[in-house]
């Protein structure tokens, strides 16, 4: 395989177990021969963690609840005690309170969605911040997003208003850091059955009308979702910044489609 990330070292945020979108990327990542360091949240999901790290060579797994500011501080100040610099870093984190994904937006509460917020949106800008410090040497960063950002999705509700956020601090972070050649970017994935996604209503027949309506006809891969995070972090993508890449199988392109196809 190519060493397209050879001697470059990056954070992957957000990873639950084999099926977190976070792992199809650090796979592919580490192919490339990136070094990582992961952070997971909370203690129960150390024992996933580790053997999956461990799988891909590293060992460096540190705990980081992001809504917590003290406990992102520690994250990097491991970090910086054992990196110094870095290259990358991955932000794959989301949270909304499941019982808010089904039925209408409308009646979200105040209260989840300034953690819907807080967790899936600000955090992004709270990592990427410490992150860029230790980017002397120029850097890229990601996250991950969904359609319901632009258009209204079945039960994507508040986060779909969480995503559009997140979006736009995609673009006001590409400006703040692209002097510091330090480039930000999304990619907007199709559906993935993963733990978090299991949390929206009709979850299911979601993928299976992606599956009949996209361009390509199917849903997407983690590992696909890895290739194009792998074109965004290495030099591959050194002109591309702000940015949000669909990696749906070409969904988001789709009005209505022709009704000539035998799988309508
Ligand atoms: P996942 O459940 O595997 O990952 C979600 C991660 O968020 C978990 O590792 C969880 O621990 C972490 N997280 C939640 N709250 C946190 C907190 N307070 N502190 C630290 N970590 C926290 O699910 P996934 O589908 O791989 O989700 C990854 C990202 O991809 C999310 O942003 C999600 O919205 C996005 N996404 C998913 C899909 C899909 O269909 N699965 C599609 C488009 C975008």
């Amino acid at each position: 395989t190519s060493q397209l990330m050879a001697g470059k070292r990056g954070l992957i945020m957000g990873l639950a177990n084999d099926k977190s979108i976070a792992w199809g990327i650090a796979k592919s990542l580490s192919d490339a021969g990136a070094e990582l360091a992961f952070s997971y949240q909370g203690d129960a999901l150390k024992k996933r963690v580790d053997p999956l790290a461990a799988s891909v060579g590293s060992s460096l797994v540190l705990p980081c609840d992001v809504g917590d500011e003290a406990s992102i501080d520690a994250l990097f100040e491991s970090l910086k005690a054992e990196w110094g610099t870095m290259d990358f870093i991955v932000h794959a984190i989301g949270f909304s309170d499941k019982n808010e994904l089904r039925g209408r937006y409308v009646d979200t509460s105040r209260q989840n969605f300034l953690t819907s917020m807080d967790i899936s949106v600000y955090s992004f800008t709270a990592v990427v911040k410490r992150a860029a410090e230790m980017m002397t040497d120029g850097g890229s960063a990601l996250t991950l997003t969904y359609y319901g950002a632009e258009k209204v999705m079945p039960h994507y509700n508040v986060m779909g208003v969480a995503k559009a956020a997140l979006e736009a601090s995609v673009r006001y972070m590409a400006e703040d850091l692209g002097k510091d050649g330090i480039r930000v970017n999304a990619i907007s994935a199709g559906t993935i059955k993963t733990l978090a996604a299991s949390g929206i209503g009709d979850f299911r027949l979601i993928m299976k009308w992606n599956e009949y309506n996209a361009p390509l006809r199917r849903t997407v891969t983690q590992e696909e979702v890895g290739k194009s995070a792998l074109y965004l972090l290495s030099d591959l993508g050194s002109a591309v910044t702000g940015e949000v890449l669909h990696v749906d199988a070409g969904y988001h392109v789709v009005g209505m489609k022709a009704v000539d196809a035998p799988d309508v």
